[in-house]
């Protein structure tokens, strides 16, 4: 990603002042590209699906992955997608061309993105699988739905509990971690509407600082996942 593409309220780019923490790397910013696995009881639902081969090379290890994990790719029957850019959703489909998860059953889109999802060409064979969900949806009896509106119009979290702890997997409330949860009043230019994508970050973060609450994130740097304090008025995030 360049660095310019990383915007301060009022839509000034900065790429002549980034702050020293923003780490480059030949000039560029390093993004992160996540999907997550959760497994409950005997359902495997997975949260977007990563780039597969339609973006950078680095990309697409996400089959590659789950094989590691011990996961036959067979067995993933529910895909839910936090919103429909094409390092979320190009994964269902594999980089020979063959359907990724072969036995899927559902596939989650959230509501004002299922004509974007419609739209995507690769993704044609799925149209008439795809369910349309709202905020509040429960995909299963530990996780729900969670509308976090801004980076694409109806970008989407998923809430997942277990016991007394939660695990918040937030999509692209964050792209660049070492400045955004300082100040999470910076927008990314990719945001769809800066504005709400701004508001959804504050209030995300706000949920995410209650005790025994961790959150994973689409874009932030290995293991993804991590937990979210408040200190004076800027955040920490400390992955686990
Ligand atoms: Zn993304």
């Amino acid at each position: 990603m360049p660095a310019s593409r990383l915007r301060r309220e009022g839509n000034r780019s900065f790429e002549s002042e980034l702050p020293v923490q923003v780490e480059l790397i030949e000039g560029k910013l390093r993004l992160s590209v996540n999907a997550f696995l959760v497994i409950e009881r005997d359902q495997y639902i997975l949260i977007d699906t990563g780039a597969a081969n339609s973006w950078e090379p680095s990309m697409g290890l996400l089959l590659q992955a789950l094989n590691e994990a011990g996961v036959a790719r067979e067995k993933i029957e529910t895909v839910a997608l936090t919103h429909t850019h094409e390092d979320h959703v190009n994964g269902l489909v594999a980089a020979d061309g063959s359907d990724a998860f072969p036995n899927l059953q559902r596939l989650f889109v959230p509501k004002e993105e299922v004509s974007l999802f419609d739209n995507i060409e690769r993704l044609s064979r799925f149209r008439a699988r795809r369910t349309p969900i709202e905020n509040g949806f429960k995909l299963s009896a530990s996780i729900t739905a969670f509308e976090a509106h801004g980076h694409e119009m109806c970008h989407t979290a998923y809430e997942v509990s277990s016991g007394d702890e939660s695990l918040l997997i937030w999509g692209d409330i964050v792209h660049v971690q070492s400045i955004q949860f300082a100040r999470p009043e910076l927008t990314w230019e990719y945001d769809t509407n800066q504005a709400q994508a701004r508001a959804s970050r504050q209030r995300m973060f706000r949920r995410a600082i209650q005790p025994n609450y961790y959150v994973a994130g689409a874009h932030l740097s290995f293991p993804g996942v991590g937990a979210v304090t408040l200190y004076g008025d800027a955040y920490i995030y400390t992955p686990v």
